[in-house]
């Protein structure tokens, strides 16, 4: 690297902010919450491809990425802090010729309308208007008219869940290179559309999911063509970027035309909107027990959706723990139940002052949101405890009854891969009935289930997004309103007029 040849080669900075914010979340997403990558460290764990061919003839300089755990709203002052840390290391390499933006696109900070939006202003102002922009995206995000206007490239994942992080940052790196090497002029245009659902309507292994996004493939071979993007947006946050969009990316005057395009796949989103739904079975908490507890088959997994941290839930609430508790069947031994993972530090330092085989009274969730559940006091006895997970912290495993185990943590953690469990000692295959803080499972968690159930728990990413009460969203939108018609009409950018 750094060899003299390379003195010529125009230079692009790499920088990015990366979280997923619900807004009806009571909690707060701060400064020790990030997870922030530097240099050689960032290159290697986010664009170990950049060694690999189509990357010449340009320099890449990973500087910073900050990125957060999904959780509420990222306060002002934590927002301003990673900014600056960002503008201060692009600061250091200009002049550049582009930058690379490494982002989510549901962002939502404290105060602010269009948090992205706002951080390629300020990047912009630094770089100038020659400066080229290309941003990576997840599809959960809410992408505005005003980050559409500043960013010159895009692209965002075709997978839900996602297994193509890295190859849509490699694709962004690759485009913007090819880019600048060929001096192309870039056009883009973008179609808002009105329809507002959540991931777990809208994953790509489901119709009508699969279908739409494997068809963005038919567009990739165009001449000229750079790149179609398809978000479905972020639900859960009470915003008026928040909706499907679509941003269609071509070079100009190759006679492919990114509005057209645009149209099309907008139009396809909004003729399926209809047809997107859950992929398991899916219903409120009492009845998917009653379900649960009638099947033969084990172990059933629950996702306890509402309460979902990799979704912008809190991870604290006890209500099905409550509710499983409440059933006979599993105090008493006759089926045996896991819940995992509650987030209350309380709780967990008073199992540690009780010690192993304690049984004690324990208030778990005190702190939890009182909107959505009660605290939930049991007599529990003290299993075991852990001390080796970097984001739980201290987890200790509790017994109420006979069948029912719990795992509360000192810190927020998913508990989505088999390791999670197997630490603990735990053995989810054994058990009749897992209950998982998530909304559609991932791969260890489908492998897990014999049979599967979504819960639509209470919390703050609520499932049932039509109960959610908004106030700053666009109207009409799908499926809040059902009855009206809309036809896509794009708007063109990086067109001098
Ligand atoms: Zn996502």
């Amino acid at each position: 690297m750094g060899s003299v040849s390379e003195a010529s080669h125009p230079r692009v900075a790499m920088v990015g902010m990366a979280s997923e914010n619900c807004t009806f979340s009571q909690a707060r997403t701060t400064l020790a919450d990030f997870e922030v990558l530097r240099g050689e460290d960032l290159r290697k764990k986010r664009y170990p491809f950049l060694s690999e061919d189509g990357f010449g003839g340009v320099v890449f300089l990973p500087l910073v990425h900050a990125r957060a755990l999904p959780g509420g709203m990222i306060t002002e002052e934590t927002y301003s802090q990673i900014e600056e840390t960002l503008l201060g290391a692009l600061q250091e390499v200009l002049p550049v010729e582009a930058v690379y933006l490494d982002l989510h696109g549901a962002m939502h900070v404290e105060g602010r309308q269009d948090a992205e939006a706002d951080l390629v202003a300020a990047i912009r102002e630094r770089v100038g208007a020659d400066c080229l922009l290309g941003a990576s995206m997840d599809l959960h995000g809410n992408v505005s008219a005003s980050l559409v206007a500043q960013v010159d490239l895009f692209s965002a994942y075709r997978t839900a869940p996602h297994i193509d992080e890295e190859a849509t940052r490699a694709k962004g790196c690759r485009m913007l290179a090819e880019s600048l090497r060929e001096g192309w002029t870039l056009e883009r245009s973008w179609v808002p559309i009105p329809v507002l659902l959540p991931g777990e309507m809208t994953s790509t292994l489901d119709e009508p999911g699969a279908s739409l996004y494997a068809g963005l493939a038919e567009f990739d071979d165009l001449p000229g063509l750079l790149d179609v993007s398809l978000w479905v947006g972020y639900v859960w946050a009470d915003t008026p970027r928040a909706h499907a969009a679509v941003v269609v990316t071509a070079r100009e005057g190759s006679g492919t035309d990114p509005a057209a395009i645009a149209e099309t796949v907008a139009q396809r989103y909004w003729d399926a909107r209809e047809a997107f739904r859950f992929n398991v079975p899916a219903g409120p908490l009492s009845e998917v027990l009653e379900k649960a507890i009638g099947e033969s088959v084990k172990p059933v997994v629950v996702s306890d959706s509402g309460d979902n941290p990799t979704a912008g839930g809190v991870g604290n609430l006890p209500f099905a723990l409550r509710a499983v508790a409440g059933r006979s069947v599993y105090r008493d031994g006759q089926k045996h139940a896991l819940i995992v993972g509650i987030w209350d530090p309380e709780a967990v330092a008073q199992c540690t002052a009780a010690g192993v085989d304690a049984e004690i009274l324990l208030v778990i969730g005190r702190h939890a949101d009182g909107r959505h559940s009660k605290p939930f006091e049991a007599r529990v006895t003290v299993k075991h405890f852990f001390d080796h997970d970097p984001v739980a912290g201290r987890q200790v495993v509790i017994q109420i009854g006979k069948g029912i185990h719990a795992v509360l943590t000192e810190r927020r953690k998913p508990f989505h891969h088999f390791p999670d469990f197997h630490v603990l000692g735990l053995k989810p295959e054994e058990m009749d009935l897992v209950v998982v803080k998530i909304g559609y499972l991932v791969t260890d968690l489908q492998k897990l289930a014999a049979k599967a159930f979504l819960a639509l728990t209470p919390g703050a990413v609520n499932q049932h997004a039509t109960e959610v009460t908004y106030h700053e969203i666009e109207r009409p939108m799908f499926p809040f309103e059902r009855d009206f018609e809309w036809h896509p009409r794009a708007v063109r950018f990086g067109i001098d007029s």
